[in-house]
């Protein structure tokens, strides 16, 4: 018998984790501090990007992408309905336009077939930019993309929240990594607690391009540079006096572009530093609860949406289609199981139907919603607590 509450996904904190917090609280920098530069060290290595830039929360991250790619008022931007808002709403922050393109059915993921259908259904130069999200943590193939983008002259953000430690195989069969940004412009991820690596609110942005790597490292902090190079008032106005000196003086700082305090403390870049060192293993204990679930599950009639184990999912999520999903959803929370719906799609919320968006418009997304059901899905699931929420749907479907 299981009596606690078994949510859709959670935070691993070990003692490790607590220690290392109670240091850099103890430290002199609550924030701006060391541990930021060591996380962004260490992030950009394990997706393997050149940079990586720690902000506040992954919809700092987006909204800084889309301020660093210029996204302004009536950009068209192309993304999914199956994603967290934040997604879209990055290109409306800037007063850009969102385009929503339906998915494909087996994987969930943006149809690249569909946003081909947009772009060509329009001239060059209409679309600015596509935003395809790892959905679950199953990796986007971002080298297709690619070649789509540079046809029309798109940049590329991956939405990878759900996919650090993710990857697919490319045409050469190389293993290309969730944020490696081989493929897209800028990659962003989330530190929320039910996301891989948590740091209680946080995100990374990560990149190899290294005048957007400038630009976010301003951005992220009110736009104010104090690298001296890039000064372009005078060392007289700086020193606030006529001098035959070409030194600014040690206060100087310039606010060039209208910025933001999207910053992460220390402390949280403290806990997300030691809960990387685990990363790995978590991707190891998602793919063995993945493929537990696989095989109880194959061949179910009233369980669909088993792919078979994909390689390189990073299994943020483990998603099932059901019929009378309502049912079944009340029967877990009545046995304290706290299965979760990924996503109502983006579309029908309230605010982007005031666009023009309606029910029909994406079908695959439609259809998905209907049967959609996140089970539970974190590393400290046990073995136990997993047959309990397998007992219980099997149980739900023999009545
Ligand atoms: C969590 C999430 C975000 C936003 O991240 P926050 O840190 O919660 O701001 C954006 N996109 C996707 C796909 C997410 O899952």
């Amino acid at each position: 018998m299981i009596d606690k509450v078994i949510p859709y996904g959670r935070q691993n904190i070990t003692q490790e984790d607590i220690n290392v917090v109670i240091a850099a609280i103890q430290s002199d920098y609550l924030t701006q501090g060391p541990k930021i530069l060591e996380f962004e060290k260490a992030f950009a290595e394990y997706v393997g990007s050149t940079f990586a830039v720690a902000v506040s929360n992954g919809t700092a991250a987006l909204h800084l992408c889309a301020l660093a790619l210029d996204v302004k008022e009536g950009d068209k931007v192309i993304t999914t309905p199956i994603t967290f808002a934040a997604s879209a709403n990055c290109v409306r922050y800037c007063g850009g336009e969102v385009v929503f393109a339906d998915i494909d059915p087996d994987s969930y993921l943006l149809d690249i077939n569909k946003v081909r259908v947009l772009l060509e259904a329009s001239p060059k130069g209409t679309y600015k930019g596509i935003i395809p999200v790892d959905f679950a943590g199953r990796a986007v193939d971002l080298e297709a993309y690619r070649k789509l983008a540079d046809q029309y002259g798109l940049w590329i953000i991956e939405d990878a929240c759900h996919a650090p430690g993710g990857f697919f195989s490319d045409s050469t069969e190389e293993a290309q990594n969730c944020g490696n940004s081989n493929f897209a412009d800028l990659a962003i991820f989330s530190f929320h607690p039910v996301k891989h690596i948590a740091c209680g609110e946080g995100g990374m942005i990560t990149t190899n391009d290294e005048i957007l790597y400038k630009k976010l490292l301003a951005l992220r902090t009110h736009g104010i540079t104090k690298n001296e190079d890039d000064y372009t008032n005078s060392v007289d106005f700086a020193n606030a006096i006529a001098t035959e000196s070409t030194i600014y003086p040690a206060w100087y700082m310039e606010m060039q572009t209208l910025g933001f305090n999207y910053r992460l403390t220390d402390f949280q870049a403290a806990l997300g530093l030691s809960q990387l060192q685990r990363a790995a293993e978590g991707i190891e204990k998602r793919r063995k609860i993945a493929t537990t679930y696989e095989k109880t599950f194959k061949g179910k009639s009233f369980i669909k949406g088993q792919s078979g184990i994909v390689e390189g999912h990073a299994y943020h999520l483990y998603v099932i289609e059901v019929d009378d999903r309502l049912g079944l959803y009340n029967y877990l929370r009545g046995n304290k199981i706290f299965a979760q719906i990924h996503y109502i799609p983006c579309h029908l919320m309230p605010y982007y139907k005031q666009f023009g968006w309606k029910e029909g418009d994406m079908p695959n997304a439609e259809t998905y919603y209907r049967n959609c059901l996140s089970l539970p899905m974190y590393p400290t699931l046990t073995v136990e607590e997993q047959k309990f929420v397998i007992d219980k749907i099997e149980e739900y479907y023999k009545k």
